[in-house]
C-alpha cells in the first residue's frame, strides 16, 4: 500500500503544525489556575466563532456526545418536534427524538437535495403545535446545505425554539448562531476547524436555557448532562468530570488561527477550494451529487458514482494506490466525498482530490473521463483566484 500523502477526508482532517504542536503542550492539573484560565478563554473564542453572546460550552467527547445531551436536554415528554431529514444525520435525529419521547414530524427529501423554507412554513402553518425545529446545517454524507438562516427567521415568528447541528459547518461555511435566530448549536473541531475530535462545543441561548432547566428529562449528574456543565462548571467553579486537557490545547489554538485569518476569510477560502473542485469535477465528466450548486456545502464535494462501482472500494482503491484518503458515502449513497476542510480547503488540495477520483475511475475501467480537462478547468479557477484561495 502506498504511504498516507494526503487526508482529505470529511473529518477527522489534517491538522497544521501549530495545532499539533499546541497539543504536545505539557500536560497540567485541571484545576491548575492557569489550565482553568485557558478553559475560560477557551470557551470565550469559541464563542466568537459561533458569532453568539450567549453560553458557550466545551463538552469533553466527540459531536455526537453533545448532540444526544442536548437533545435529550430540549425534549420533553410528548413535545411536538418538526425534524428537518435530508441526509444521513438528520435522519438519526428523528430516531433520537422520538426514543427520547417527543411526537415526531419530519419533512424528509431524497439526500441530494435541501428541505425548502417554504415547505417548512407550509408545515408549520398546518401543525400550530410544533415546539422545536431539528436540522442539520452541512449534511456531511451528502455534501448539501440547509438554509439555517430563512429557517430560524420562520422558527422565531412561530414561537419554535431551534437544535442546529453544526458540526461541519462552524468555522468554514457562514453560521451566525444569533442573527439567525440559533437555540442550541453543536460543532466539533474535527471538520472545519481542523482540530482533535474529543470536544463538543454547544452554544445556547437563554430561551433554549429556560426550557432545559424546567425539562425534567433534561440528564442531570450524568455524562450527557449540559445542566452540570451549567450549574458545577459556570456556577461553583467545578468541573462534572475531568476535561480532555491536550484537547482544549488543540482546540484553543484552531480557534485562535480561524480568528487570526477572519471568519470571513475563513468561509472564502473554503468556498474557493469547494469551486475549484466543482468545476474541475464537471470538466472532467464526473457526476456531482447534489441536485443543484446552490445546496451545495462549501466544506466538501460529493461525487456520484456509477452504478456498478461501489463507494467504499473506491475510497480504498484511491487510498491505497495514490495515498490519498478520501471518504465515501456514509450512507448517504453511492459518491465519494473530496472534503474542504481547515487546512485541506487550501491551494491544491482539491487538485489532488480530483486527480485520485479521476484517475481512480479510469483504472476501474470507467469510459469518458477527461483527467486532462478537469484538472486544466481547475486550474484556470485557481490561477484566477490566485492566493486568495
Ligand atoms: C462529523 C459529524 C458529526 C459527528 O459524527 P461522527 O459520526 O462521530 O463523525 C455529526 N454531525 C455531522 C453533520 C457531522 O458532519
Amino acid at each position: 500500500m502506498h504511504q498516507l500523502d494526503f487526508t482529505l477526508s470529511a473529518g477527522p482532517v489534517m491538522a497544521t503544525p501549530r495545532t499539533l504542536a499546541a497539543m504536545g503542550e505539557p500536560i497540567v492539573y485541571h484545576y491548575d489556575p492557569e489550565f482553568l484560565e485557558r478553559f475560560r478563554r477557551v470557551e470565550k473564542k469559541a464563542a466568537q466563532v459561533f458569532q453568539t453572546k450567549h453560553d458557550v460550552f466545551l463538552m469533553q467527547g466527540e459531536a455526537i456526545l453533545a448532540l444526544e445531551s442536548t437533545a435529550r436536554s430540549m425534549v420533553t415528554d410528548g413535545m411536538h418536534v418538526l425534524n428537518l431529514a435530508q441526509g444521513v444525520f438528520g435522519k438519526g435525529m428523528g430516531y433520537w427524538l422520538t426514543e427520547f419521547g417527543a411526537v415526531l414530524h419530519e419533512i424528509e427529501v431524497p439526500y441530494n437535495e435541501a428541505v425548502s423554507p417554504d415547505s417548512v412554513s407550509r408545515y408549520l402553518k398546518e401543525h400550530p403545535e410544533i415546539q422545536m425545529i431539528t436540522m442539520v446545517h452541512s449534511e456531511t454524507p451528502s455534501g448539501t446545505i440547509t438554509d439555517c438562516k430563512a429557517i430560524g427567521a420562520i422558527a422565531r415568528k412561530h414561537g419554535a425554539l431551534t437544535l442546529v447541528d453544526a458540526v461541519s459547518s462552524i468555522g468554514g461555511l457562514e453560521f451566525k448562531t444569533d442573527a439567525w435566530n440559533m437555540d442550541v448549536v453543536v460543532t466539533g473541531a474535527q471538520k472545519c476547524l481542523g482540530g482533535p475530535a474529543g470536544i463538543g462545543m454547544v452554544a445556547v441561548s437563554n430561551r433554549a436555557w429556560a426550557h432545559i432547566l424546567a425539562n425534567p428529562k433534561a440528564p442531570r449528574d450524568s455524562y450527557l448532562s449540559i445542566i452540570d456543565w451549567k450549574l458545577k462548571w459556570r456556577g461553583e467553579g467545578r468541573f462534572p468530570f475531568t476535561p480532555s486537557v491536550s484537547d482544549i490545547y488543540g482546540v484553543e489554538s484552531v480557534l485562535d488561527q480561524v480568528l487570526e485569518e477572519g471568519l470571513a476569510n475563513s468561509f472564502r477560502r473554503h468556498a474557493q477550494s469547494a469551486e475549484v473542485t466543482r468545476v474541475g469535477a464537471v470538466a472532467m465528466g464526473l457526476k456531482l451529487w447534489p441536485a443543484s450548486a446552490e445546496i451545495s456545502a462549501n466544506c466538501l464535494t460529493t461525487i456520484a458514482l456509477p452504478d456498478s462501482l461501489n463507494d467504499v472500494e473506491m475510497r480504498t482503491h484511491i487510498r491505497a494506490q495514490y495515498g490519498v484518503m478520501l471518504s465515501s458515502g456514509q450512507g448517504a449513497g453511492n459518491l465519494l466525498r473530496i472534503a474542504h476542510m481547515g487546512p485541506s480547503a487550501s491551494g491544491m488540495y482539491p487538485i489532488v482530490g480530483l486527480a485520485a477520483v479521476g484517475q481512480g475511475l479510469i483504472d476501474k475501467g470507467i469510459p469518458g473521463i477527461d483527467l486532462g480537462a478537469g484538472i486544466e478547468a481547475a486550474m484556470a479557477v485557481l490561477a484566477r483566484n490566485g492566493d486568495k484561495s
